[in-house]
Parts: C-alpha cells; structure tokens; sequence
C-alpha cells in the first residue's frame, strides 16, 4: 500500500487550519489504497498554530508536526517536510486551502499509475489578488524564464506531489539560500501539469507583503543566475567605449560643460555602486554558504517524529 506525505508549512494559521485538515483528510481518505501523514510544519508561529497542531496530532495518528524555534521562512518549512517525510509520495501543500485539495486525486492517479515523478498544480489567474502584484510577479517569472534558462513561468508555485526519489534528489542540495521553484526545476525529473484557477485564501492573511516579495525575487534571481555578472561587463564595457570616443569628440571640437561632467561623474558613481552591491550578492551568498548553518532549528515535534 503507498503512502502519501502531505507537507503543510504553517506560519500564522490559526484561523485555516481545521478547516484544511477537515477538506484535506476528506480527500485523502476517499483515494483507494493508500495511506497518508499531514506533515505541519510550524513556522515560528506567534498564535495559537501549534496549539492547535499539537491537539490536531493527539487526536489523530495520521497528524504529524515539526515545530521551528523562531520564523525561518517558508522555504525552511518546506525543506524541513520533505526531511521528515516518510511516503512513497510527497506533496507539499499551503494552510489556507488555495492549493485545492481535491487535486489530490488527479496528482495521486499521475504519479501512481500513469508514469510521472511528480505532478505539479499550476494557477491559470491571479483573480483576487492586486494589480500590482499581479503585474510584478509576472515580469519576475518571465525575467527568471530568460536570465535562468529553466522552467520557472508564473503560476507554478510548490503544490505538487512527486516520487520519493524526486523529493530525495531534491535533499540531496544542501545548499543554505533555498530556492525551492529554483530546485524543483534543477533536479528535472517528468512533471504533469494540471491548470487550476487561483482561490482566495479561507481567513487569515497573506504573509507576503511587498518588502519580502522583493527579497524573495532576489533570492530567487542570484541563488539561480549569474547573468546579473554578465550584464555588469557588459555595461561596464559600453561605458569605457562611449567615453573613449566622447573623449576624442570632445578633444576635436573643444566642447566644456562643467554642469555635463558633474552629471556624468554622479550617474558612473552610482553606477559602480549598483555594481558593486551586485557582486557583494554573489559574495553574501557564498558568505551565508560558507558558514553552514541549519536551515532550521526545531523546538517541538510530535511524538512519532523524535
Ligand atoms: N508560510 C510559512 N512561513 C512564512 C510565510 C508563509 O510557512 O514565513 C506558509 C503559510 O502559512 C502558508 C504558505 O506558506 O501555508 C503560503 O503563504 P501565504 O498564503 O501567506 O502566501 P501567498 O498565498 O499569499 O503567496
Ligand atoms: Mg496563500
């Protein structure tokens, strides 16, 4: 009989959560042949989710839960699930119930029986959420498409259910900046698609707001191209070449603007600043890297996990 591991990082979901344990057991329980974990994993959370976590798993043998010592991202909490996830299928899915739980069952048949390593949900839309949002993730996914050369378009986020031996490549990168679209994509292995229409989260918030989206796109883009590098001799090199042939224009002509070269002087400081903020993200990285700190650090597990 096959076992599915769901893995749900929780940060702050105190108001989802039996409802996505009530939706969720529902659907697991009406696939044929399988048994099946809900693997919680507590962000550092600061209301009563690990409360409820803790009830959820003395109640029923089929609720596990890690729990970290403070918020170490939703990165972290995915990493941590796969770690201590034990089933033959793995699927990673959010609290708020916009991963629909009824996929389930199309993504159990793809990997099962029709040849898959993983069957991953892709959103059509982005119906609910804010303009700009909308408009910045976008054009994000689409520069990532050309900088990265990997399949990273919009709409493919982390539900997906894969084969053991997906998710045991995938814990193979130990790297510390985790970039999970990023590895997903690295490891390769044949995904299914299944298109679904984007759900408003049930109650609760959103964790992201506009400063961690941004962080997260740059982890995103210096965790998985060195193209910004390229891009940096680039311009470097145009620069050095309009100014040799400005400098000899100017030496035939004799032109002087004080006002001009103060402009010119500001633009290619900031510039070299900008450069040099770009290269110190590739030494960040490799800084953060070198250190080889934990992922996470877990302060509570339930009982069959320790
Ligand atoms: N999450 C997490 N750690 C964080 C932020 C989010 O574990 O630091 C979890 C969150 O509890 C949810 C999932 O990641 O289960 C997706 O988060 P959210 O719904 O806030 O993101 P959105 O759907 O708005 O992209
Ligand atoms: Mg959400």
């Amino acid at each position: 009989m096959n076992k599915i591991s769901v893995v749900v990082p929780c940060f702050n979901e105190e108001e989802v959560l039996s409802m996505f344990y009530k939706k969720t057991s529902e659907v697991l329980n009406e696939i044929e042949d399988i048994t099946y974990e809900l693997l919680f994993v507590d962000d550092g959370s600061k209301d009563h989710t690990k409360d409820i976590l803790r009830a959820l798993s003395l109640k029923d043998d089929h609720c596990e839960f890690i729990s970290f010592s403070r918020n170490f991202g939703k990165e972290a909490a995915m990493f941590a699930g796969l770690k201590k996830s034990s089933g033959d299928y793995v699927v990673i899915m959010d609290a708020d119930l916009q991963h629909p739980p009824i996929l389930l069952k199309e993504m159990y048949k793809a990997v099962s029986q029709e040849g898959y390593d993983c069957c991953a949900g892709k959103r059509v839309d982005r119906t609910g959420e804010g303009k700009m949002r909308n408009f910045l993730s976008h054009t994000f996914y689409k520069v990532m498409q050309k900088m990265c050369k990997m399949d990273m378009s919009d709409g493919c986020g982390d539900f997906r259910m894969m084969s053991r031996q997906m998710v045991d490549a995938i814990l193979e990168l130990k790297e510390y900046n985790r970039y999970m679209k990023g590895l997903f994509s690295f490891v390769g292995f044949d995904t299914k698609w299944i298109e679904f229409h984007n759900v408003q989260r049930v109650a609760g918030e959103s964790k992201w707001n506009f400063s961690k989206l941004f962080a997260y796109a740059l982890e995103g883009m210096f965790s998985f191209s060195t193209a910004p590098i390229v891009w940096i001799g680039n311009i470097g090199t145009a620069i050095m070449i309009s100014s040799i042939i400005m400098a000899i224009f100017g030496l035939l002509v004799h032109v002087t603007s004080m006002f001009h070269l103060v402009c010119l002087i500001l633009f290619l400081s900031g510039l070299q600043m900008l450069f040099v903020a770009i290269l110190g993200q590739y030494t960040t990285k490799d800084y953060m890297e070198s250190k080889q700190r934990p992922i996470y650090i877990v302060k509570e597990t339930s009982r069959n996990l320790s």
